[in-house]
């Protein structure tokens, strides 16, 4: 580690993401993997969080205390569960140390935690941190906004069958988007998938469909219905080195920021 390089501590390092954080601290410059935490009972705890990512030893042995890795480190990346975030984020808050909170389908209480604790350190919560979703979401503003009523919004999300919340956290966003750009009340007009006699579709209903299966990453289609015409914005991800970069970009960010809460697109 060299005095100018950050140090990061990953939340969930077993996990799909968390492994791509310890990769991603590996290849980059500017950063340093300083604690790799797991909850407690992970049959993950006590092995080397650079070996179960693929690499060589790193000397990071996973761990599950929280705590400690907030004092040994001056950002947290979180990629774990919905239900570890309020605790995430209250620890973030009682050590300063300044979060980047990647996990989504978060319940009421945790949301609530993360913006308590932006009131006293920089916090960037985002359901996605690919530097193309933080475009696609101004595009479908955008879009929702100049094209109006008379075009139908539908979103479509696939992912891998792994993925535990439906929808994603970003199609979640998406939708609040294009509702506030159109002044529709959110969430109360989403519309999660169609079965039996719907009835016609309201002007200001939003379908949002989930696909799963396999190993997708990510895909992401808002679909935008006029009745001579459409426009279909999309996003793919090939890989989730894209959000793991987009991770260490955020926390270097928040390394350096003010206290508040941060999005994606205050990095662009
Ligand atoms: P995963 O299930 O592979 O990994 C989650 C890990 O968190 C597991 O190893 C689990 O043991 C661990 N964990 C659970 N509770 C914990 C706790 N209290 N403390 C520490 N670790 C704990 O899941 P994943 O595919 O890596 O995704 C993790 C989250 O990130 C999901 O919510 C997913 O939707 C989200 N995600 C966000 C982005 C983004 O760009 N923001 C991208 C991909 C995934």
């Amino acid at each position: 580690m060299t005095a100018s390089q950050v140090r990061i501590a990953v939340v969930g390092a077993a996990g799909r993401m968390g492994r791509e954080i310890v990769q991603a601290c590996h290849r980059s410059d500017g950063v340093y993997l300083s604690a790799a935490v797991e909850r407690a009972g992970s049959p993950f705890l006590g092995l080397d969080a650079g070996e179960l990512a693929g690499l060589s030893q790193i000397g990071v042995p996973i761990d599950a205390d929280l705590a400690a890795a907030c004092r040994s480190s001056d950002v947290l990346i979180d990629f774990s569960l919905a239900e570890a975030v309020e605790q995430v984020a209250r620890l973030a808050l009682s050590s300063e140390t300044p979060l980047v909170s990647g996990t989504t389908g978060l319940p009421q209480a945790a949301q609530t935690a993360l913006k308590e604790a932006s009131q006293t350190i920089p916090v960037l919560a985002a359901p996605n941190l690919s530097p193309g979703v933080a475009v696609l979401t101004a595009l479908v503003e955008q879009a929702a906004r100049q094209l109006g009523e008379q075009y139908d919004i539908e979103i479509i999300e696939t992912h891998h069958r792994g993925k535990v919340d439906a929808p994603s956290g970003t199609a979640l966003a998406l939708a609040e988007k294009a509702a506030h750009a159109r002044g529709i009340p959110f969430p109360a007009q989403l519309c999660f998938g169609r079965n039996g006699r719907t009835g016609e579709r309201p002007v200001q209903e939003i379908g949002i469909h989930s696909v799963r299966g396999g190993g997708v990453f990510g895909e992401h289609s808002i679909v935008l219905t006029g009745q001579n015409e459409q426009i279909s914005i999309s996003h793919k991800a090939f890989s989730r080195a894209v959000f793991a970069d987009g991770a260490l970009r955020a926390a270097l960010f928040v390394a350096n920021a003010p206290a508040g809460l941060y999005s994606m697109a205050d990095l662009l």
